[in-house]
């Protein structure tokens, strides 16, 4: 029996999808940003999968650990770089390289004594205004990580697009031109791009990309689907019926009791809440797709439970699969209903959700 409600990852897709990206930036490495539980496909299961990407990005050094205690033995960058001193002995122990990207984390590398220079990614920020060193600090920064005996030699270089998801935004270019303005000279490796820029600007694609969401099927663009670039979504989020009741016209359901139905209907109750990550405020007609067709959510969704319309001529019966997004209902689709990104869906499925790696 398997349980639910689940996510069912495709580790076929993730390599799928791994080998599309390569065809798309056939010079860079990839960088496969895995934080937040893999986006909440299963951290180990989707390092497991794309084994062959020739790095891993994370967001925290506990990430970070758990792959190493997993065997992973690829390069592991912390995109936000080590937050406290005591963090730059781990970051040798276990070979994690660092972003540094303010005074505060130079401060703290030259005030450590380490058994190993730490591999940095000096991060510039050239538009984005949220981490960085801007223009003006630069040279003098960069000066100063080169004189730091505890970083190591050549220092690589990163930036981050704000708009890189607006195909049609010319800040991504200007972005890119002050980059290339502050690094063209260097050494050390170069990365700008996430998915956006991948898809969306190739001349961004440098040394290293540095793909998340794509990896996993999505696109990052509002209005767009991974499948409009050869991606295939990885994870399916299935539940089931537990239960199918006749519904007279004029009815409430559920809390608040503030959808009434129109004419008499059969309901389905789909096994899955806000308790599994699923939105409370799911409004009415978000897509879920039952037995080949695409039935609208009704009444308010609760923590274990939501209901949706099967029509009145519904054949279901409890024990039918439902599933909120997948192959046949794209999660980009019933993030706009929801007025979210497809982001938020995947990475915010609680420990209730089974995941499973077919
Ligand atoms: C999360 C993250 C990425 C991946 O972004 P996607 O939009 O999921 O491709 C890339 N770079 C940095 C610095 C990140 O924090």
């Amino acid at each position: 029996m398997k349980p639910f409600p689940r996510a069912e990852i495709s580790g076929d897709a993730l390599k799928a999808n791994l080998k599309r990206l390569r065809q798309l930036a056939p010079q860079s490495k990839v960088m496969a940003v895995v934080k937040a539980n893999g986006y909440g496909h299963g951290l180990l299961n989707v390092a497991h999968c794309l084994a062959t990407a020739d790095g891993f990005g994370l967001a925290r050094l506990e990430e970070a650990l758990e792959l190493r205690a997993g065997g992973v033995s690829s390069k592991l960058l912390l995109l936000e770089g080590f937050f406290r001193q005591s963090d730059l002995p781990t970051l040798v122990a276990h070979d994690i390289d660092t972003v540094v990207h303010h005074e505060s984390q130079i401060e703290m590398l030259e005030a450590a004594s380490l058994a190993k220079p730490v591999t940095v990614w000096m991060k510039i920020d050239t538009g984005m205004h949220r981490l960085g060193f801007t223009l003006d600090q630069f040279e003098a920064i960069y000066q100063r990580l080169l004189a730091c005996p505890q970083v190591a030699k050549p220092i690589h270089l990163m930036t981050h697009f704000a708009c890189a998801d607006e195909p049609e935004n010319p800040a991504t270019a200007e972005q890119a031109r002050r980059f290339e303005q502050m690094t063209a000279k260097l050494p050390g490796d170069r990365t700008l791009a996430n998915s956006a820029a991948t898809l969306y600007w190739p001349a961004t694609q440098a040394d290293w990309i540095r793909p998340g969401i794509a990896l996993y099927g999505v696109s990052p663009v509002v209005g767009d689907l991974g499948r409009n670039h050869g991606l295939e979504p990885a994870m399916e989020l299935v539940s089931q019926l537990i239960a199918v009741r006749d519904h007279k016209a004029g009815d409430p359901v559920g809390y608040g009791s503030y959808w009434q139905a129109k004419q008499d209907t059969k309901l389905g109750v789909v096994a899955i809440g806000y308790g599994d990550g699923y939105p409370r405020n799911a409004p009415e007609g978000t897509p879920v797709w039952v037995n080949g067709r695409l039935v609208p959510v009704v009444g308010r969704v609760s923590m274990d439970m939501l209901t949706v319309d099967l029509g009145i001529d519904a054949t279901d019966k409890v024990g039918d699969t439902a599933v909120l997004w997948g192959k046949a209902l794209p999660v980009e689709e019933v993030a706009e209903h929801i007025g979210t990104i497809a982001y938020e869906l995947v990475t915010k499925l609680t420990p209730r959700v089974a995941v499973c790696l077919e």
